[in-house]
């Protein structure tokens, strides 16, 4: 009587998905995407190759970048690798050295506004496009809730000409502004 059953406190699959997600996150970064403002926009004085960022943790855990030549893995480049902050303070030094004529910075503005017009009229017209295709499907909807009425309607067809409208309807996810 009253014999107690042992239960473990959580079931050994799920023990064993949590170790493996720990030990992934230990391995390091692998599984991250990072972004990097500078990320595919170096190269190599040595060699030519490319700069790659290489994420990287510290003992305690914390993450920390890298930039580092490519062809430094295969021992074909013997430039060492960069921490983040020094790559960062050289680009910020150097580009404190480049002057920038008016002419230049109005070309500047001029293209970025052109991109962001672009940029903003695709979205104007996507939306426009999603708002008729929804009036499309609205007046198509109010013809078939006529034919409700009808007795002579099959409702089965009826049933899956709706159920169509709100599945065209679902694809149609007008995007929030950006
Ligand atoms: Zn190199």
């Amino acid at each position: 009587m009253g014999r107690r059953h042992h239960r473990p406190l959580i079931e050994p699959e799920l023990f064993a998905q949590v170790q493996d997600v720990l030990a992934r996150r230990h391995r390091g970064t692998r599984d991250q995407t990072w972004k990097h403002y500078l990320k595919g926009l170096m190269w190599c004085a040595r060699c030519e190759g490319r700069r790659v960022f290489e994420p990287a943790r510290s003992q305690d855990g914390r993450p920390h970048f890298y930039y580092r030549c490519i062809n430094r893995q295969g021992g074909e480049c013997d430039l060492p690798r960069f921490r983040l902050t020094v790559i960062e303070h050289a680009v910020e030094a150097h580009c404190a050295t480049i002057a920038v004529t008016e002419t230049e910075r109005a070309e500047v503005r001029a293209a970025l506004r052109e991109a962001l017009d672009a940029q903003l009229s695709t979205t104007k017209a996507l939306r426009q496009r999603l708002r008729t295709e929804m009036t499309r499907l609205d007046s198509r909807e109010d013809a078939y809730l006529e034919l409700v009425g009808d007795l002579n309607w099959p409702k089965e067809k009826l049933t899956k000409k709706m159920r169509e409208i709100n599945l065209e309807r679902q694809l149609d996810t007008v995007p929030s502004t950006n």
